[in-house]
């Protein structure tokens, strides 16, 4: 276990976490593996959205930037590079196993996504205010917190009063931390989108979030006209209800008088290069860490890379007991052998071979109540679903949960909690940031 070096700041959110780091520390650099060994597998079905239509036949040589695959609410999907279309197949996507992807070979020397004169800054500067809407449509740009596309996101904040854009570079966990190794290589990207969302969204100010001892580049935010928040890394401080609070909380927005719209790191550099470069986004940059890999490291791949490509560069140790996608505390299992980096990746974690801990039973030693950072009883809500009072549960206030997993890292009887309430919401027809199946 790491030192716990966390400075703890009074006006952060109440209840959640200071974690430990992980054993081994992730490097704050970008790597760029290069082709990976297998065909790409893009996914046809993002998020809750519909499944995408390919547009192109098998066998077909496609050219960098070409359209692929479209479906008729928003979602677009275009070839990295030069290749050749290959079947249609199915691989582990996000939580679900069994997910229709167009595999890809690629034919071209280097995987480097593609400029297409449709999307460019001429474009969007004639007219901003109805060209934004226009440039990013059928850009492809997918919003990572909930697979919709930027472009539905965009409309339905244009009707609100946005008052504050803000980026939040906390990342997911201390050591998960990908939007901050973007925001270290690309400041000015990331800022400039802040600032042409401030402006057409008409708000008043831009904010950045960054853990406190991070070296922001502070020119180029003055440059852009964005205030820089330092804050802590308390966990789940990544998530955006909690960066809400925490920017509340210290006086940086006001939530009576306006809206808070928090912008990720990467769709912002995606919609910086998008309108200033004309380039479509094709890429993610993922952090690939725990003590089952020798190289742990944020890694830039290509959307539809294969899980196992991955790992295996990173070099995985031979025995794991699992991998997971996205957070050590409110991740979820995945299949190596068949799961793909997607559009909403951001973590993948591999473990070493470790004993599992025993469910046991409550202890009411109330942990879990005082550790939630939206101050619900996930113990009565566990309570109520094994009996499946579902109505019950719902009316303390499951819908308030972000499924952080704090409850269940603390509780000493290691209680499911975070998949009851998940449960719960399935019954109910909540929206989850994933489904039980
Ligand atoms: S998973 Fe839900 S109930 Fe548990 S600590 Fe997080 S927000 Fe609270
Ligand atoms: S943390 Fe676990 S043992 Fe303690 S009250 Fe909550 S459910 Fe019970």
């Amino acid at each position: 276990m790491g030192l716990l070096t966390y400075r703890k700041i009074e006006k952060d959110f109440p209840g959640g976490l200071y974690l430990p780091l992980l054993d081994q520390p992730v490097p704050l650099k970008i790597i760029n593996p290069g082709i990976l060994s297998s065909l790409l597998a893009l996914p046809l079905r993002i998020g809750d959205g519909s499944i995408m239509r390919p547009v192109v036949a098998q066998d077909e040589i496609v050219k960098a930037g070409q359209l692929l695959a479209q479906s008729g609410d928003g979602y677009y999907i275009y070839s990295p590079c030069d290749a050749q279309v290959k079947s249609q197949s199915e691989a582990f996507v996000e939580y679900r196993p069994g997910q229709p992807v167009l595999q890809l070979q690629c034919i071209s020397e280097e995987i480097q996504g593609c400029t297409c004169p449709e999307f460019s800054l001429e474009r969007f500067s004639q007219k901003q205010n109805e060209m934004m809407l226009n440039v990013v449509d059928r850009s492809g740009i997918v919003n990572p917190t909930d697979g919709q596309p930027l472009s539905r996101l965009l409309r339905k904040l244009k009707n609100q009063n946005v008052t504050h854009v803000i980026a939040n570079a906390t990342g997911l966990e201390p050591d998960l931390v990908a939007s901050l190794v973007v925001l270290d290589k690309f400041p000015e990207q990331v800022f400039t989108a802040q600032a042409i969302l401030r402006q057409w969204l008409n708000a008043s100010e831009a904010i950045m979030a960054y853990p406190y001892h991070f070296e922001i580049d502070r020119n180029a935010a003055e440059t852009w006209n964005v205030k820089c928040v330092p804050v802590s890394e308390k966990y789940p401080q990544g998530r955006d209800a909690l960066i809400l609070k925490t920017l509340h909380n210290s006086g940086n927005i006001n939530n009576k008088i306006g809206i808070g719209a928090v912008f990720d790191i990467q769709m912002l550099r995606q919609l910086e290069r998008l309108i200033l470069a004309g380039q479509l986004p094709y890429d993610r940059i993922v952090t690939v860490c725990g003590d089952g890999v020798k190289k742990p490291g944020h890694y830039q791949v290509p959307v539809g890379t294969g899980v196992k490509d991955l790992i295996n560069y990173a070099q995985v140790e031979k025995n794991i007991s699992c991998v997971a996608a996205q957070s050590t505390l409110a991740g979820y299992a995945i299949d190596p052998e068949t799961a793909v980096i997607t559009t909403r990746s951001q973590a993948i974690i591999v473990l070493a071979d470790k004993p599992v801990r025993q469910v046991g039973t409550c202890i009411r030693c109330g942990r879990c109540i005082e550790n939630c950072p939206v101050g619900i009883d996930p113990m009565r809500i566990h309570s109520l679903a094994e009996n499946e009072k579902y109505d019950q549960a719902v009316k303390i206030g499951v819908a308030k949960c972000i499924e952080c997993g704090t409850c269940s890292y603390v509780c000493p009887a290691s209680l499911p909690l975070d998949e009851r309430i998940r449960l719960v919401k399935c019954k109910k027809n909540i929206q989850s940031s994933r489904c039980c199946q």
